[in-house]
């Protein structure tokens, strides 16, 4: 593999149709040496899009037990031909105004011959609506990811496998045995491991830790990582330093629930320092973020900062 190889890229925010903003050359580090992929082959340059909105609302969600794992270095598979294809399907904060908004997250990954669904919001008639209304084919999908057990990220499940061809769920031990057991009365489920390949170029940090177990996606760009986040309760700056600690990787855009609601200005700037120790390169925070948490994300990022919500997609080339 290169290093030290500059790429250019271009930012695009699109809505629907027009393109809101754009910039110019973007300096890319390279990745470090894998060794665990199938195919190899030298970061390409990259383009970001997304269309964007704004919006906002409120819900709540449970709490759930217990457990950490210890984190250690795994390369992953460096590769992409294609564009990375992000779509929110399931947000409580509105981006295309043709999608149900509802308390909860999930997220279409379209990448290479990948098709992994991340999380499953809510109620899964809202899901399969969303879904619909971005024409994604639930019968196209290969694998789910579940984030963590809260049922704002769980409460779709049951109707997409239905609705799905019975792809395996990808879940955390530590969501317990019942849970693990109604899945299994569907489908195949999958207990991860940190680093665990999913999908080439696609893995999971496993569990993070803290009170709430939760596992984030890691997607390895051209550009560097992008991370996936449910509700991030075992903090989001944990999360992607796990995710670095995993991969080695700069970290490109950090996307989804960063959990900061009660977070105070204090730990928001520390919050915000660490992102930027970690060399977060754009962010899309949304879902359990918090309205105050997401505008100083935005202050802080400038242009980086992707406005995001149910309908949004991002493209990253
Ligand atoms: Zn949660
Ligand atoms: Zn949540």
């Amino acid at each position: 593999m290169k290093t030290g190889q500059f790429l250019t890229a271009a930012v695009c925010l699109l809505a629907s149709a027009g393109c809101l903003a754009a910039a110019g050359p973007d300096s890319v580090p390279a990745f470090t040496p894998a060794t665990a992929g199938k195919l190899i082959s030298p970061p390409l340059p990259r383009t970001i899009s997304s269309i964007a909105a704004a919006g906002a609302a409120s819900a709540s969600e449970t709490d759930e037990p217990i457990s950490t794992s210890a984190p250690s270095e795994i390369p992953m598979t460096p590769l992409p031909q294609n564009p990375l294809k992000i779509t929110i399907l399931y947000n409580n904060i509105a981006s295309d105004p043709r999608l149900q908004t509802d308390w909860g997250f999930a997220a279409l990954v379209d990448w290479q011959s990948e098709i992994l669904l991340f999380d499953t919001g809510g109620n899964g008639a809202i899901l399969l609506g969303n879904m619909q209304t971005m024409e994604v084919d639930p019968l196209r999908i290969h694998d789910v990811v579940l984030s963590h057990i809260h049922s704002d990220h769980t409460g779709g499940l049951n109707a997409f496998l239905e609705a799905a061809a019975r792809p395996p769920v990808y879940l955390l031990s530590e969501f317990g045995t019942s849970f693990i057991q109604s899945v299994k009365n569907r489908t195949e489920a999958v207990e991860v491991i940190p680093g665990m390949e999913i999908a080439p170029g696609i893995r999971t940090t496993g569990n993070a830790g803290g009170k709430i177990p939760e596992q984030a996606l890691m997607i390895r760009t051209g550009k560097g990582l992008v991370v996936i986040t449910g509700c991030a309760h075992p903090g989001i700056v944990r999360i992607v330093e796990k995710a670095v600690e995993l991969t080695g990787d700069p970290v490109y855009l950090v996307l989804g629930g960063f959990h900061l609601r009660d977070m105070s200005d204090a730990q928001m700037a520390a919050i915000l320092a660490d992102f930027r120790r970690l060399g977060v390169q754009k962010v899309a925070p949304s879902h359990c973020t918090g309205e105050r948490a997401i505008s100083l994300f935005a202050a802080e990022y400038g242009d980086d900062f992707l406005r995001t919500g149910a309908g949004s997609v991002l493209i990253v080339e």
